[in-house]
């Protein structure tokens, strides 16, 4: 176990309900669903947020945008719509210090976010 419990999930040492990993990404139900479709996308490595994405590892963020596209498919909420969300720092509601992206969907989502 580390300090980071989204490193943890990545690694297999803390239980998660994945839906799908590759070498670099990992996509697991969050704990505390939103709505009927909540995933949360990390990458596997420990980034604290986005804002501490190194320049030249962006092309991993844009790999977890396109896991997320295929994983609305999959979970049959793509044609519907959705929701990606980053929060990113303290103010931006950020709780869990390991970059990751929200995939909501499957109801309607009121905007805007509080
Ligand atoms: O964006 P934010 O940092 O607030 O989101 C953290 C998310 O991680 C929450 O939605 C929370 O339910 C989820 N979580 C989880 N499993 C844990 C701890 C947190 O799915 N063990």
């Amino acid at each position: 176990m580390t300090d980071c419990i989204f490193c943890d999930i990545a690694s297999g040492e803390m239980d998660a309900d994945v839906v799908y990993e590759d070498d670099r990404i990992v996509a697991f139900e969050d704990a505390n669903p939103q709505a009927p479709v909540h995933l949360l996308v990390i990458p596997k490595n420990h980034i604290e947020s986005l804002e501490e994405v190194p320049e030249d590892e962006f092309d991993l963020i844009a790999d977890i945008h396109k896991t997320i596209q295929k994983l609305a498919r999959s979970e049959g909420i793509a044609e519907s719509g959705y929701r990606v969300v980053n929060n990113c720092g303290e103010e931006g509601g950020q709780t869990v210090g390991h970059v990751h992206f929200h995939l909501l969907g499957g109801r309607e989502l009121s905007w805007p976010p509080g």
